[in-house]
């Protein structure tokens, strides 16, 4: 796209006449991750985020009671939220005609909307269209975790090898034994609560102390070890016994993670900015510019490599350059496909990167709806306990098509539940009365409702894709992105058996089942969008190489979730720090050795 170009903002600090040894573009888990790994080994690297910077603590007030709130926790008037109906019954831009003045993703509904609408984009200014997608972004520094649910899981060859084990799909161009020192490190680094069960299809991590399961999970837990399932505490991107880290602490265990989407204004749970982006800082080697969008990785004319990056400022709507030997995309899934996909040159026509026709495509996530709740009685009235204000309360991993082979679908799921550990438990929005005696039955039901619901994975397919709309545009004149997605009968089959095996699970276990669900959320529901440019040995049928290097251009690396090959059904933040550590660790030593 052609856009005027100014000389280098004066309103930030930010040198943009030196060449920098790398331009990482997002400060998420990816892009955080890259610039800590980078930073560290010496380089000097650049660090654009289209966001700003806010005081986030501020923002987040975990603690905040509703009644301390004047809104109880809701935005001023003018602010919306998107339903699940309006996903499923109108078409993106879902913003488009709303009377409403600003417009978030469903999450600015959940838990109060005051506290996220700094956080979220406005949809009115990040338009995209195409088939229904229930599409959540976080612009700023730090991205989405900020505000992430910290669920910490790791993948196994069941995953990277998913095609060797049921005959569907690609394998990854790695194995587990390639990545799992890269886990350890992060694990070591920002630390990670759980506990150990030795299970091959859900490898431990280096864990710190877990979070003990209250009395209706230990039921679920013992009952399902008879059928050969685990219940395990919740394994939390949470340092629980402290990092070396002059930016977190160690969690408080006050139950407020589950009040609003994620935030923790201590810092416990993991997020990008003081887990990596200000340590990074402290080296002395990164530079950080916010406000700046992305919107063209540049080529040199004569070699056909990256020779930096072409951004907009989000406030002055100017654009800018910026020179770097190396450039790395870090932007979350949907938004490198965009700007890979977007830089069109004469030596890149389909986008840089994308001489195999696969960027965009192959675009995977989770499925997810079907759950079930239920009642332990034995537990009405149980005392409450000093472990109950904890980050999270437990994870079941996948069962099906491991040995077995189920006849509807193929791979898996597993279940995340909880029982009474939030500081607000959520029964009581449905607990009739009010006064004392309200809060008395909601005290005492506290620990005695249970429930969990399923995440599925969803398999890559060519046919799933995002390309660029020829029309729309955001709010800064940068072409926005168009669906073209939607389940399979493998997804759908998938959550009618999640249904139906959570409700046996929970009357095994004698659990008084309330309530089942079986409805299937809009598509990107889950917030775990990957695979759009996927890794692979193949130059023809894969984007990168699996060091994420981009096969067509050497100095060109894309480290988010874009990379992964499947979904596999276990959340995947800490294999995107994983495989972007790994990444990195590469990306120096050939940077050293003048091979990029
Ligand atoms: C409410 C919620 C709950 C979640 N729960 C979990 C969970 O329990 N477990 C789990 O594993 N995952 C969870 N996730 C997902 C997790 O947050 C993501 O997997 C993770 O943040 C992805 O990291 P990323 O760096 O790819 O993207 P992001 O964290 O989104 O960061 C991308 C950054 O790039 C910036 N950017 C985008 N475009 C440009 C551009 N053109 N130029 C410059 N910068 C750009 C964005 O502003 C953003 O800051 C959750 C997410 C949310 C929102
Ligand atoms: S429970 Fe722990 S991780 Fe959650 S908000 Fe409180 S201190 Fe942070």
């Amino acid at each position: 796209m052609t856009l005027i170009r100014f000389k280098a903002s004066q309103e930030q600090d930010v040198d943009l006449s030196v060449t920098y040894d790398a331009v990482v573009v997002g400060s998420g888990a990816a892009g955080g991750m890259a610039a800590h790994v980078l930073t560290s080994q010496g380089m000097k690297v650049l660090l654009l985020e289209a966001g700003k910077k806010i005081d986030i603590n501020s923002e987040l007030r975990s603690m905040e009671w509703p009644y301390d709130h004047p809104r109880r926790g809701e935005a001023p008037p003018g602010y919306h939220a998107i339903r699940f109906n309006e996903y499923n019954v109108r078409k993106p831009p879902y913003a488009t005609k709303s009377a409403f003045k600003h417009v978030f993703s469903y999450v600015g509904g959940w838990g109060g909307s005051d506290y996220v609408k700094n956080i979220l984009v406005d949809e009115k200014d990040h338009p995209y269209t195409g088939t229904k997608y229930a599409w959540v972004r976080a612009r700023l520094l730090g991205g989405k975790t900020n505000i992430w649910g910290r669920l910490a899981l790791r993948l196994s060859d069941y995953d990277f090898k998913g095609k060797t084990h049921d005959g569907y799909g690609e394998d990854w161009p790695i194995c587990y034994a390639d990545i799992e020192p890269y886990y350890d490190k992060v694990d070591l680094y920002l630390g990670i609560s759980g506990h150990k069960e030795n299970l091959p299809h859900l490898p431990d991590s280096l864990f710190q102390r877990p979070n003990k399961l209250t009395g209706s999970e230990v039921k679920l837990r013992k009952s399902l070890a008879t059928m050969n399932r685990t219940v395990t505490p919740y394994r939390a991107g949470v340092t629980t016994d402290g990092v070396k880290n002059k930016y977190r602490s160690k969690c408080f265990g006050r139950g407020a993670c589950g009040r609003r989407p994620g935030g923790c204004d201590i810092h416990a749970a993991f997020d990008s900015p003081t887990g990596l982006i200000y340590p990074a800082m402290d080296t002395g080697n990164l530079t950080l510019r916010t406000n700046s969008t992305a919107h063209e990785v540049l080529v040199d004319p004569n070699t056909g490599k990256a020779r930096g990056v072409s951004f907009v400022d989000s406030q002055n709507h100017r654009t800018y350059e910026a020179k770097a030997k190396v450039v790395i995309v870090a932007a979350s899934t949907l938004e490198s496909a965009r700007l890979l996909l977007l830089s069109k040159s004469r030596q890149h026509p389909n986008g840089i990167g994308n001489s195999s026709g696969h960027v965009g495509h192959n675009f995977c996530e989770h499925v997810m709806g079907p759950g079930v709740t239920g009642l332990v009685k034995d537990m009405v009235g149980a005392p409450p306990t000093l472990d109950d204000g904890k980050p999270g309360g437990f994870y079941v991993p996948r069962f099906r098509n491991l040995q077995d082979k189920q006849p509807g679908f193929i791979r898996g799921y597993g279940f995340e539940g909880g029982s009474g550990f939030s500081i607000f438990p959520d029964s009581a929005w449905d607990t009739p009365g009010f006064g004392g005696q309200f809060k008395k039955s909601v005290r005492e039901h506290a620990g005695a409702f249970i429930s969990m619901g399923g995440f599925g994975e969803v398999l890559a397919r060519y046919e799933n894709y995002v390309d660029l709309d020829p029309e729309v545009k955001d709010a800064w004149g940068i072409p926005s992105l168009r669906f073209h997605y939607e389940f399979s009968d493998n997804e759908k089959k998938m959550c009618e058996d999640m249904a139906n095996a959570g409700k046996e699970m929970f009357e095994a276990a004698g659990v008084e089942v309330v309530g089942v669900d079986k409805n299937i959320l809009t598509e990107g529901w889950s917030i775990h969008e990957l695979g759009t440019a996927r890794m692979g040995n193949d130059p023809k049928t894969s984007v990168l190489n699996q060091f994420q290097q981009s096969h067509d251009v050497k100095n060109l690396f894309v480290v988010d979730g874009s990379s992964h090959v499947s979904a596999s059904c276990q959340n995947p933040t800490w294999t995107i720090m994983a495989l972007a550590w790994r990444s990195c660790e590469h990306l120096a030593d050939e940077f050293k050795r003048g091979n990029l």
